[in-house]
């Protein structure tokens, strides 16, 4: 069974995934980033961690055949293939204070952070998801700049589940920066149940 999502632009969304599902996120128009976080099913006390998968992987990358972790240092998904090569595992959700900081507009714009926060009914104080083909460039001196993303239209990152849990999704709302191509554009989630 298939089932497909699309999230519109500046949005989020819950899917619930079963262990050994196939997790496809497209790019539907190219040049968008995706805040891609997830909690174990049934127990938010255990979440997706960028910083323990890049611990266990020990790279700053997310390559296929990568496990991404738990903050319990369990297997969460594994990346099955991908399109780009290119994904953020550093930054946080764009939040209001971020766009007031960057761009001094932040009263009422639409941010990952709340996108998720709403979607999972949740208040997580900060959230930091891995953010799909989010292309943040690592300098040698230690600088990093956020370009812009490499993946094209169609282009997709497939992930496979390995535990039931709970996705929170979001269109990434930033049109300011090079961060998604300087506008904000949809993204789809396929969902297919493979061994059950
Ligand atoms: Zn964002």
């Amino acid at each position: 069974m298939i089932k497909e999502y699309t999230i519109p632009a500046c949005s989020g969304m819950k899917i619930d995934v079963k262990q050994n599902d196939t997790i496809t996120v497209i790019d539907l128009e190219g040049g968008q980033v995706v805040d891609f976080f997830a909690e174990a099913k049934g127990n938010p006390g255990e979440f997706l961690s960028p910083r323990v998968t890049i611990d266990c992987n020990e790279s700053l990358k997310l390559r296929t055949g990568d496990t991404i972790y738990t903050n319990l240092y369990r297997p969460m998904m594994e990346v099955v293939s991908d399109d780009v090569g290119e994904h953020d595992l550093l930054h946080p959700c764009c939040r209001p204070e971020m766009y007031a900081f960057f761009y001094h507009n932040g009263t009422g714009h639409p941010n990952c952070l709340d996108n998720i926060n709403t979607a999972l009914g949740e208040r997580r104080p900060l959230i930091t998801p891995i953010n799909l083909f989010m292309y943040t460039k690592l300098h040698e001196d230690g600088r990093i700049s956020v370009e812009k993303p490499l993946s094209k239209a169609g282009d997709r990152i497939v992930l496979k589940a390995k535990m039931d849990l709970s996705l929170g999704v979001a269109a990434c709302s930033v049109s300011e920066s090079l961060c998604n191509s300087g506008s904000c554009s949809p993204i789809k989630i396929v969902i297919e149940e493979l061994h059950r």
